[in-house]
């Protein structure tokens, strides 16, 4: 008999075993990896982006449609309690632009270690490659659970903080949210969001990869009417984009791209003048360098290895003397540089989504306790409920402060 089990050892859950233990709680954390915090140990591309500096007021504005039910949480444990705790444990912490915090170390893995090596010199028991399978549950409270052995380990208290479906690879792959179903719960369709987005375009090996920093990207409806905009850095991929403003985009159209509807990626690859002017500075460079062929000319409004890609698209031929080039002509390389149109048809998927958009629905969960509403002594921490926020260290402090909550 245990006080409490925590079901995933990844970031809520660590953090739920640790405030246990330090409590005197007999403590059982059940991870089915052979290794604890997978996901931990990569995110931020190795070096951990565990929280941001906004105030409470400007962080929630980051953190989806149901900004109040992280409110006790944040209350209770904060960026400011969390960066204290993490230098408590020994870690350097560096703010980098736009109030993002990391390790000084800049390695993912030390933020892990800490917690880790603070849960094996405590009392409380890990056990990994074990999965949960059944949450034990009697006359609507909860008394333990059993693994895929058929081994039942008995509390009554369980908080299950076993992540969405996003990165399986990770061991997170949903077995949180198919628990919480099974007994009971209502579940919140799962989408993958902060993800990459396929396009009916194939692109040219040369940009694959490839970043561009100053775009503009613009998602459209079939009436050509302005859903978003984001400006900043993305890249391509063979079949589609990805970095930085399009996962931003990815999590605000989630759930219109799943329903079927049909929407368009508009590109502005110099965001900074307007057509107008950038028509003039085309018509200037085709003067100065009238002997020279387009492709040459073009060097001077992208990269290189973009050149291919601009003329394939705008339908130009790249061996056409500079001073020939038509009024049509410059027409499409405009409109290639403004107003570069796709639709989209998908998006990378679970597999390579940051984050699981959907899960156990919050109104089925006591924001005060995170203890279900359904099942006494059942608590959720983390991605399993219907928690995503965009990029900047945000998912991380709600699965940061809900393991702490869900754990007093
Ligand atoms: C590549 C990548 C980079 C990221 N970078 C950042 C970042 O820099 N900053 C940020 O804020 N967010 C980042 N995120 C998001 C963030 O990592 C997650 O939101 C966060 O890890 C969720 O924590 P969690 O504890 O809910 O779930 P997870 O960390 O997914 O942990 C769940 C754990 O439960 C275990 N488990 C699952 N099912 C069972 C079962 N049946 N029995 C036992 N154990 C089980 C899993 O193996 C896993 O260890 C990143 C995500 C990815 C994929």
């Amino acid at each position: 008999m245990y006080d409490i089990i925590i079901i995933g050892a990844g970031a809520s859950g660590l953090m739920a075993a640790i405030q246990s233990s330090r409590q005197g709680k007999k403590v059982l954390l059940i991870e089915k990896m052979s290794q604890a915090g997978r996901k931990l140990r990569i995110s931020g591309k190795g070096r951990c982006n565990l929280t941001n500096t906004l105030p409470l007021k400007d962080f929630l504005k980051h953190c989806g449609s149901e900004p109040r039910f992280l409110y006790p949480a944040f209350t209770k444990f904060f960026s400011k309690e969390l960066m204290s705790f993490f230098e408590g444990l020994g870690v350097e912490l560096v703010e980098e632009r736009g109030g993002r915090i990391y390790p000084r170390s800049g390695k993912a893995q030390d933020i892990f270690l800490a917690m880790i090596n603070e849960l094996e010199d405590s009392d409380c028991q890990i056990i990994k490659n074990t999965r949960v399978t059944k949450l034990l549950v009697k006359n609507q409270e909860i008394v333990g659970v059993r693994t895929e052995s058929g081994k039942e380990y008995l509390s009554n208290k369980v908080i299950l903080a076993a992540g969405g479906e996003s990165y399986p690879a990770t061991g997170s792959e949903g077995d949180g949210i198919i628990l919480a179903q099974e007994a009971g719960h209502n579940i919140i369709p799962t989408l993958p969001a902060l993800v990459g987005l396929v396009v009916d375009y194939s692109f040219p090996n040369a940009i694959v990869d490839f970043g561009v920093k100053n775009a503009k990207a613009t998602i459209t409806n079939q009436n050509d009417k302005k859903i978003c905009e984001e400006f900043g850095e993305l890249n391509f991929a063979e079949d589609g984009v990805y970095g930085p403003i399009i996962l931003t985009i990815s999590r605000i159209i989630a759930s219109t791209l799943a329903s079927g509807e049909k929407l368009n990626l508009i590109l502005d690859f110099k965001p900074a003048i307007d057509e107008k002017q950038l028509d003039e500075n085309i018509i200037r460079e085709l003067n100065l360098r009238g002997k020279e062929d387009l492709k040459s000319v073009l060097r001077a409004f992208i990269p290189q290895n973009m050149i291919t890609f601009a003329l394939t698209k705008a339908n130009l031929n790249g061996f056409k003397q500079a001073s020939l080039v038509s009024a049509q002509e410059r027409k499409q390389l405009l409109n290639f540089l403004k107003n570069c149109k796709f639709q989209i048809v998908g998006d990378f998927g679970f597999e390579e989504a940051i984050i699981t958009q959907g899960g156990v629905d919050l109104k089925e969960i006591n924001p005060k306790t995170l203890e279900s509403k359904l099942i006494k002594g059942l608590f959720f921490a983390g991605e399993v409920m219907d928690l995503d926020a965009d990029t900047g260290g945000f998912n991380l402090q709600i699965a940061f402060s809900t393991g702490y909550l869900a754990a007093h």
